[in-house]
């Protein structure tokens, strides 16, 4: 436990967010700001309501460094409606759009793009059981290529770009869910960045979807009103009732992050907590990671034990001990630690220390 009575949450979403954020979630729910209107019971007409999204989407836009002419959207539909809606708006039937497939996300991603277009993977590590990224030049890009898509961190898999990856020039849109926040991200050389809030950012149910001139110069006509982006832009993200709650809650990890040195230190902070993990896992072949040493993911770390029979047993004692959400995805099997915003360095001591008592015990 955290000493909060809450367990270690190294779940890899919806996941554990910062305790003070919950506390102020629950301080808003039975009065909003002193509005006198719960945060479950207010308007998102109200004046109070617009101050919340104004808010958020500014400090979104400072802790970030999104340049001024992009335009930030909360949405509904998790990241997986943004496979298909970012295709929808931006590609044309029998137009090309080159896919990077390194897990089980980027897969889903080139799927819904190709009922748009001619969505093509042009470097896939599946059959090595996607344990690495691509480097640059072990690709080729089309030259009349309208985007790259790629998936900065592989949430099953465990393993992230380290680079921004090349895309020749083309505009490059990017599926940054499960480690936006957590790691450099250089917004200016995208054209779209799209991200479920559930990892990092906040609770299930809301989007943040970011887009440049460029992508919104693209944005086609006679899109249905509620996959249209230029809708979405000219309302302000509430041309029908936006997750309220959702966006609350991301303005406050926001804020949260603002508060504790923004990205710099959040970058700090995840590299010194993977490398804690990472150097437990590298000390004995007891624990067998998953992912090539150059694509290791910062966020979400995956391994399997030697024996591994003994996992199950693992799973549980780490439980007992207060050690939860480590369960890998059930496409992965084994075990992984998310090490979202939430999770802190003494999180990850407890983990070490009760993975070298494991293997003390069963090695
Ligand atoms: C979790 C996840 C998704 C799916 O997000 P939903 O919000 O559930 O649609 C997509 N991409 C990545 C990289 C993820 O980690």
């Amino acid at each position: 436990m955290d000493g909060n009575g809450r367990i270690h949450n190294f779940g890899a979403g919806p996941a554990g967010l910062p305790l003070e954020v919950i506390r102020e979630v629950s301080d808003s729910l039975p009065n909003l700001n002193e509005s006198g209107f719960g945060l479950l019971e207010i308007s998102h007409r109200s004046e109070v309501f617009q101050k919340v999204i104004d808010e958020a989407r500014e400090s979104v836009r400072r802790v970030l460094s999104i340049p001024e002419e992009y335009k930030i959207l909360f949405l509904q539909g998790g990241a997986s409606l943004q496979f298909y809606m970012t295709a929808l708006n931006i590609l044309r039937e029998g137009e090309k759009a080159d896919y990077l497939i390194t897990g089980g996300w980027s897969k889903k991603a080139l799927k819904e793009a190709s009922r748009i277009g001619d969505a093509k993977n042009i470097w896939s590590d599946e059959t090595n059981g996607f344990r690495k990224v691509p480097k640059d030049g072990e690709y080729d890009i089309r030259d009349d290529a309208v985007y790259v898509h790629y998936t900065s961190n592989n949430t099953l898999y465990g393993t992230q770009y380290h680079h921004l990856p090349s895309s020749s020039g083309k505009p490059l849109v990017v599926d940054a869910s499960s480690d936006i926040t957590g790691v450099e991200i250089d917004v200016s050389k995208h054209d779209i960045v799209y991200a479920g809030a559930q990892k990092n950012l906040g609770p299930s149910g809301i989007t943040l979807v970011i887009l440049s001139p460029w992508a919104i110069s693209r944005i086609g006509n006679d899109i249905p009103t509620m996959l249209d982006y230029n809708v979405h832009i000219e309302k302000g993200s509430m041309f029908n009732t936006p997750n309220t709650f959702g966006i609350f809650v991301l303005g406050r990890v926001f804020a949260w992050l603002e508060k504790n040195g923004g990205m710099k230190e959040a970058i700090r902070r995840n590299k010194e907590k993977s490398d804690l993990l990472y150097k437990e896992l590298d000390r004995t072949d007891f624990w067998q990671p998953h992912a090539a040493i150059e694509s290791r993911s910062k966020m979400n770390v995956t391994w399997r034990l030697n024996d591994t029979s003994l996992e199950e047993i693992f799973l549980k004692e780490a439980f007992d001990c207060g050690l939860g959400g480590l369960k890998g995805h059930r496409s992965v099997g084994g075990i992984r630690a998310s090490l979202y915003n939430y999770i802190s360095k003494e999180s990850v001591i407890e983990l070490v220390r009760f993975m070298k008592k494991f293997e003390e015990a069963h090695g």
